[in-house]
Formats: structure tokens, sequence, C-alpha cells
């Protein structure tokens, strides 16, 4: 009955988002410029952003296939969260305690950067700082809940995290079946497409240029480096920056860089006054679960409630069509789930479904580089947490090519780009294993609370 009205494919987010989305004007003629960037998202824009900010006396230009924010930073779920990529007993084990601290108090700052920047660039992104909510809704989950609060007590990072009881948990937001809850306050919810099409804006203002409807063909490494694009070649005097996350396995050199994973979401009509007091939600804080298969939720300005899960079949070879993101078979297992957390919701319309392609690295942790004498740099690799570490990454890379050294951290992730993932047909027989049995641990835990015999395999095997 209400499947009818759902549009599959359509981006609730670009919808209204409003700016104009036709497009720039396309590059034509050859360039030159001190900074060419590929991708018009998050990391691009923020790259340049930096850049100008630093030394308004730079060119800038971004290149942009389709236009800004066609990407993952138009159609994300909307938490700009201080959780960063990697988990943080992973950065401890790989990276130590120290870097483990130092990389989540960056997160943690960025976070408030970025509402900074909204008010300074009167970017009017929705910019709402709720915090974060994590809530069990199996005996597992809540196990893992209080691991990862027992993590952050040991490491001195739980300043702002507390655990909840069922009922607190349900105090905050009322969702069906909730064991309990793990509370953070810093953490803030945007309007991704609001934030991406007015950080364009703001580029613009200082005096970067964008491109859009152009695409890379080529990147040449050298003194100076080249973009080549169906419209001419761009020259860089200081550096090319490959900002285009998980479309960079489109381009021949860096198709086993980073693993295009897709996140699929669905929208609710607005809701009226009477389901919101059932729900309550006052605070609009980034909503999620401990769920293998990721179920991530937010609460839109007008009212919706927006339900992220996970995404389609990896397709072999890393093959990323739009097409894949628009069947609606694939987004009735989450509708469903959104009216399991919320039976109040069982006849409310859901308008939109729509997915997006994010980039995996292969040993799960982001990368920013700059190789001066190639003239290279690269900001990428943030799995499904890239809203706010993007501004981290993108701050970072204008600080390694403009020189500036407070904005460049001693963090983990500045580094070069990590191990590629494996050759086909491996590939696609070891991500659709893995997507397999997290879908298989998650209808178990469900079910009965059972383990499948291989959930530590498949938990060894992924990158994240
Ligand atoms: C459905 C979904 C939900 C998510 N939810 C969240 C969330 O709630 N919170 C969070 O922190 N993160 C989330 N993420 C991840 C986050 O959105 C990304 O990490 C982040 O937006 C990455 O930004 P980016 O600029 O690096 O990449 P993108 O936004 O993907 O931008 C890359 C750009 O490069 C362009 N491009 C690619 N190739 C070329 C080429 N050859 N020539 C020219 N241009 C090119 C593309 O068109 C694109 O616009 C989500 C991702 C998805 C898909």
């Amino acid at each position: 009955m209400t499947d009818t009205q759902t549009r599959h494919g359509a981006i609730y987010w670009l919808e209204n988002c409003d700016d104009d989305l036709t497009r720039r004007p396309a590059l034509a003629g050859d360039e030159t410029v001190d900074v060419a960037i590929l991708g018009g998202g998050f990391s691009g824009l923020w790259t340049a952003y930096f850049l100008l900010r630093a030394n308004p006396g730079l060119s800038v230009a971004v290149i942009e296939r389709e236009f800004c924010g066609y990407g993952a930073s138009g159609r994300n779920g909307g938490w700009c969260s201080p959780r960063y990529p990697m988990l943080v007993d992973e950065l401890e084990k790989h990276f130590g305690a120290d870097a483990a601290r130092a990389t989540i108090r960056a997160q943690h700052a960025i976070v408030d950067d970025i509402g900074q920047i909204c008010a300074e660039e009167a970017i009017d992104a929705h910019y709402t700082a709720g915090g974060m909510l994590s809530v069990a809704r199996t005996v597992r989950q809540l196990a893992a809940l209080k691991a990862t609060y027992a993590s952050y007590r040991r490491l001195g990072l739980a300043g702002d995290t507390r655990l909840l009881s069922a009922e607190e948990s349900n105090g905050l937001i009322n969702v069906s079946g909730v064991l309990g809850g793990m509370k953070t306050d810093s953490g803030a919810s945007v309007h991704p497409a609001r934030l991406v099409r007015g950080l364009a804006r703001a580029v613009e203002r200082r005096g970067g240029r964008i491109y859009e409807g152009t695409a890379v063909t080529g990147v040449r490494p050298g003194q100076p480096a080249l973009l080549e694009t169906g419209g001419g070649v761009v020259t860089a005097r200081r550096a090319v920056v490959l900002a285009g996350e998980a479309y960079l396995s489109g381009i021949a050199a860096w198709h086993r860089q980073l693993l295009p994973m897709s996140s699929m979401i669905v929208a609710t009509a607005p809701l009226d006054a009477a389901t919101w007091d059932a729900i309550g939600w006052q605070d609009h804080e980034s909503l999620s679960s401990g769920a293998y298969t990721k179920d991530y939720l937010t609460r839109t300005r007008d009212g919706r409630i927006l339900f992220g899960s996970r995404g389609a079949p990896y397709l072999f070879g890393s093959h990323m069509p739009e097409s894949a993101l628009a069947d609606p078979a694939l987004y009735g297992p989450i509708i469903e789930n959104l009216r399991a957390w919320f039976p109040v919701l069982h006849d409310v319309p859901i308008t939109h479904a729509w997915g997006g392609y994010l980039g995996v690295p292969r040993d799960g942790m982001p990368s920013v580089h700059f190789d001066a004498a190639r003239g290279l740099g690269n900001a990428f690799g943030y799995t499904g947490r890239g809203v706010a570490t993007t501004a981290l990454a993108g701050r970072a890379l204008a600080g390694l090519i403009a020189g500036v050294p407070a904005y460049v951290p001693d963090l983990p992730m500045l580094r070069a780009p990590g191990p590629r993932w494996e050759i086909e047909p491996l590939r696609w027989i070891g991500v659709r294993y893995i997507q397999n049995a997290f879908a298989r641990i998650d209808e178990a835990d469900f079910r009965d609370g059972s383990v499948p015999f291989d959930a530590r395999l498949a938990k060894t095997l992924a990158p994240i």
C-alpha cells in the first residue's frame, strides 16, 4: 500500500538542498593552476577550501564528472560523527594507545570546527549538535556496547559518553525491543547536500574554480602533474589531488585501492506531532544499533526519519552502476526493519529510497598523503564515516600542499595509500562471503541469540 508511494533512486537530500543542481560549465580547453583536484565531494571541496583559506593567492581548480555532491557526500546519512572510520580498539591495536587517543580527539574537534565554519561561511547545513545514541536490541549488541564503552574508559576517552538503561534510552528515543544504550554528547547531524553545495559556493567565493560535467580520464604524476579530461588537460604546478573515493576504482591505476561498497537509505514522509510524541527524539541524536549490517538513523529538520542500512551485493570487478541502487527488492528488508524499530510507523508512507557508494580501504584506515616529488596528493578511504573525517583529511592535505604545519596533525591517517585489494575473482568471493556472513550473524542474533559457526572467520576477514 505505502510502497507504491516510494520513489526508488530519488535522493531526498539532493531534492531538498535549496540549490540549483544545473551543472556548472565544463572545462573547455587546457588550463594551468597551482592545484587541480579530482572530485567535487567533501574531500575535494574541503581540500580546496582550506588551501584557499591558508593561501588566498593559490589558483585551485576542482574537476567534477557530474555535479558537486553527486557522490556519497550528497546522499549519506547526515551523521557528522565523532566516531572515526576505524574502531577505537583497532586504532589502538595497530597504532598504539596514544595514536588512538589523538585520532579520536581530532575527530571530536573537527565536528565542532565544521559547525563553526558553517556559521562563518553562512552555510545553512542544518547543523544540529544532538550527539549520538547507540541502542542495543539484542544481548550480543548490549555486550558489544559495554565493551566499546570499556575501551573508551580505558583510553580516557569516555568523558562525554555514558551507558544508559533500557528505560533511559527509551526516554530519549522510544525504540522497540531496546535492552540498553550508549549516549555521546558530542556529534552533530547535518543536511549533507546543503553542506556540500554550500561548501562549493564558499570555495568559489574564495576564488576557486569548479568545472562540472568533466570526467578525469587520466592522472599523470610528475613535475608538473597533469589531469587529463575530455575538455582539456589541467596542468598543476604544485599538486594534483585524488578525491574521488569509491569512484577511483574506475581509474586503472587506482582500481584496487578502494573497494566500492553501497549503503542504502529510506525516508519516511514527514511525521505528525502525535507520532513524534510517541517516538520522542527531541535532541535529534544520530541513532544506531550494533547490527553487523549497520543500522543508522537520522531525524531531518522537516520531521522525517531516515533509516540507512545494508547495501546491494558487491558486483564483480568493482562495478558500481546507479541502476544497481534503484532495485525496489533491496529496500523491502530496510523498510521492514524501520517498522520493527518503530511500530508506530506501520502505515506511514516511505517517500524516498536511494543508495550510494562508499570507499573501503583494504586495511580499514583512510589515507591522506602528498608526494611532492610526483606532485600527487590524495585523501580517501573513509568507509561509512566520512562526513566529518573528510574535513580533517582535507585540512591536513591542504596543510601538506600549502606548507601550513598547524593544519597537519600527527595522526596515523597521514600515510601513503595502504595495501590494495585482491584481484578478481578473489575479491568478489571474499566480499560476497563477508556480506552474506554478516547478514546471517544478525539474523541468528535476532532469531535466538545464536552465533553462526563461521562468525569469527567473517569478522577476521572483514577490514572494518
Ligand atoms: C548511503 C551512504 C550513507 C553514508 N552515511 C554516512 C554518515 O551518515 N556519516 C558519515 O560520516 N559518512 C557517511 N557515509 C560516507 C560519506 O558520505 C563519505 O565518506 C564521504 O561523503 C566521502 O566524500 P568524498 O568527497 O571523499 O567522496 P564522494 O562524495 O563520493 O565524492 C567523489 C566525487 O568524485 C567525483 N569523481 C569520481 N571520479 C571522477 C572522475 N574520474 N572525474 C571527475 N570526477 C570524478 C564523483 O562524481 C564524486 O562527486 C555514507 C555513504 C553512503 C554512500
